[in-house]
C-alpha cells in the first residue's frame, strides 16, 4: 500500500493588492502556486499598520475592501483550478511582524481600528477573540526595525522557516521556539512570483477547510514537516 499523502500549504504570502513591496498580484500569485502543485496558500498581505497599499483616509470598510482584493482574485483563480486560498493577516508594530489567522475578513470588517491597538493590546484582543498568532521571522534584522522584541507569553506560535530570511536568522527562530516550547510554522514571505520564488511552507496529513483549522493544526503541534526539509521541524 502508498503512502497517504501529505498536502502543501504555503501560509505566508503577499499580493501586490494588498502589500506594497509586493510585485505580483493575486492573479499571478494563484497561477504561481498552482503551476507548482500546492494544495493551496494563505494569502498574508500586510495590515494597515504595515506596508499597505491602502489609504488610510477611507471609511474603515472600504478599507478592508481594498486590503482583501489581492486574496479575491487569487481566490477566484483558485477556486476555478481546486486550489484553495485562504485569507490572513501579517500585523506590524515597528518592524515587529504577527501572522494573524483564524479570523476572516467578515470579522475584519466588523472591527474598526484594531489596526490602531498598541502591540500587546492587539495580540491580547486577537486571541480572545480566538485569533492565532504566529510571530513572523522574530529576529529578522533591518534597517527599519529599530529592535527585536520576544513576547513568548503573548504569541501562539513562531514562524521557524521563512523562505526569505537568512539561515541564522531562522535558526534563532527556532531556538527561540524550542526554548519557550512554542509551536512552529513555516512559509515563504513571497512578494513576487517571477523572480525568487521561495518554495517553503508546511506538510499537513488532511486537507484544510479554513484558516481556523490551519491555526489548530499548529497548537495540537500537527503540523507534520516543512519543506524545504529543515532538521527538527516535523
Ligand atoms: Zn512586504
Ligand atoms: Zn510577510
Amino acid at each position: 500500500m502508498s503512502e497517504p499523502r501529505l498536502y502543501r500549504y504555503d501560509t505566508h504570502v503577499h499580493t501586490s493588492e494588498g502589500s506594497k513591496c509586493a510585485k505580483s498580484s493575486g492573479r499571478e500569485v494563484a497561477e504561481a502556486y498552482h503551476a507548482r502543485g500546492y494544495d493551496g496558500i494563505i494569502i498574508t498581505d500586510h495590515f494597515f499598520n504595515g506596508n499597505s497599499t491602502v489609504p488610510r483616509d477611507l471609511p474603515w470598510r472600504e478599507r478592508v475592501e481594498l486590503f482583501t482584493a489581492g486574496y479575491r482574485a487569487a481566490k477566484e483563480y483558485g477556486d476555478k483550478v481546486g486550489m484553495q486560498v485562504f485569507f490572513a493577516w501579517e500585523d506590524s508594530s515597528e518592524g515587529n511582524d504577527f501572522l494573524t489567522y483564524g479570523l476572516d475578513e467578515n470579522w475584519l470588517a466588523d472591527h474598526p481600528f484594531i489596526d490602531r491597538l498598541p502591540l500587546v493590546d492587539y495580540l491580547k484582543y486577537i486571541r480572545a477573540e480566538g485569533g492565532t498568532i504566529v510571530h513572523a521571522h522574530p529576529f529578522r534584522q533591518d534597517y527599519y526595525i529599530p529592535m527585536i522584541r520576544l513576547l513568548p507569553d503573548r504569541v501562539d506560535a513562531v514562524e521557524i522557516l521563512n523562505g526569505h530570511r537568512k539561515d541564522e536568522e531562522n535558526r534563532r527562530a527556532k531556538w527561540y521556539a524550542d526554548s519557550y516550547g512554542l509551536p512552529w510554522t513555516a512559509g515563504s514571505d513571497n512578494h513576487d512570483v517571477m523572480n525568487g520564488f521561495a518554495e517553503t511552507g508546511v506538510l499537513l496529513d488532511e486537507r484544510l477547510n479554513g484558516t481556523a483549522h490551519y491555526a489548530r493544526l499548529v497548537l495540537e503541534r500537527k503540523i507534520r514537516g516543512c519543506f524545504p526539509h529543515l532538521e527538527g521541524c516535523s
